[in-house]
């Protein structure tokens, strides 16, 4: 892109570039932490999908620079934050980076890991995919990450936690905020100031972790594993019987969404009728005076061989 390219006269792109973050996104979690004061007592934090790494930049200098340069502040009392990325990064202050896929569920194994065995009070996402142009194929594959970054933020994230997850507006929203508020007590979608307008981007802000009674995070782990194996589709088949007790409803709906009633963008077979095939039935109330009747009457003219009087077919009807 040429030096005049409205990237480059973007406000928050410069501003980056005095205030020394590596990427415009490190505005977005600002102003959400402006919002939602995501950060108050918080000390330690998952971000996931971090490279180049605004976003863990933020998170160092809001929690560990500070803890670090006070007095008081402990070596062990210090903040950890772990972030992970498919790309490397260049190293952060406090910031301690795992090369991973999020979609893998051997990367959630490794951020529990480096818990070691104390929980996240804060989780961030921002992963995007490759972004094609074709909204609903995006916002598909951006809900596949979404589910993988729930997955770890049910194996992480302690009762009373926060979770961020960049979000594609789209037709699936609804289902999106009913799958994450089965977590969060108070699930909000944000546009901060410095997402593009035209961008179909936006942040859901989860508050207040409280899993549903009875929920198993292993279950969501493991469907993690199924995605994308040969055998995964029928290992996800809900009646095989490898989930049990209120996650026979929680894992279908995570992964598919309301499985109940005929999706409308979806073709079924034509069903047939007793002993034969397939029956059109006619509308039950045909249109009285459609706009394609003169049409088809001049069509019946011309096909009788009979020349038409077609100014005269037009006026009568
Ligand atoms: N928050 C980052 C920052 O402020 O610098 C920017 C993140 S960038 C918009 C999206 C990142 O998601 C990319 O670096 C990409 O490598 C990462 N990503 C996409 N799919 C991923 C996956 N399956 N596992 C891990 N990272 C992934």
């Amino acid at each position: 892109m040429g030096k005049a390219s409205k990237d480059k006269r973007d406000i928050y792109y410069r501003k980056a570039k005095e205030e020394g973050w590596r990427a415009r996104s490190a505005f977005k979690l600002l102003q959400i932490d402006q919002e939602f004061d995501i950060f108050h007592g918080v000390k330690h934090v998952v971000d996931l999908c971090a490279a180049p790494g605004s976003w863990s930049q933020v998170l160092s200098r809001n929690l560990y620079v500070p803890a670090k340069q006070s007095p008081d502040c402990k070596e062990g009392d210090l903040p950890l934050i772990v972030a992970i990325d498919l790309q490397p990064m260049a190293p952060i202050e406090g910031v301690i980076q795992v090369q991973g896929d999020i979609t893998n569920a051997r990367t959630a194994e490794v951020v529990i890991r480096h818990f070691d065995g104390c929980k996240a009070d804060l989780v961030v996402c921002d992963g995007a995919p490759d972004v094609t142009g074709l909204h609903d194929m995006d916002e598909f594959v951006q809900s596949q990450l979404i589910l993988a970054a729930l997955t770890i933020v049910t194996h992480v994230l302690k009762v009373g936690g926060k979770f961020v997850a960049k979000i594609f507006r789209g037709k699936d929203t609804s289902l999106l905020y009913c799958q994450l508020k089965l977590f969060f007590s108070q699930v909000t979608f944000a546009k901060p100031k410095s997402s593009r307008n035209s961008s179909i981007e936006a942040f859901a802000v989860c508050e207040n972790y409280s899993p549903p009674e009875g929920f198993k995070e292993k279950d969501l782990y493991h469907l993690l594993e199924k995605v994308g194996t040969p055998s995964g589709a029928d290992d996800l088949d809900c009646r095989s019987g490898w989930l049990e007790g209120p996650n026979k409803v929680y894992i279908p709906f995570l992964a598919c969404g309301d499985l109940s009633g005929y999706d409308s963008d979806r073709s079924y077979p034509l069903p047939s009728t007793e002993g034969g095939s397939y029956k059109s039935l006619d509308p039950v109330q045909p249109p009285i005076a459609p706009p394609y009747k003169t049409a088809l009457e001049m069509k019946k003219v011309s096909s009788h061989g009979v020349g038409a009087d077609i100014s005269k077919l037009s006026l009568d009807s």
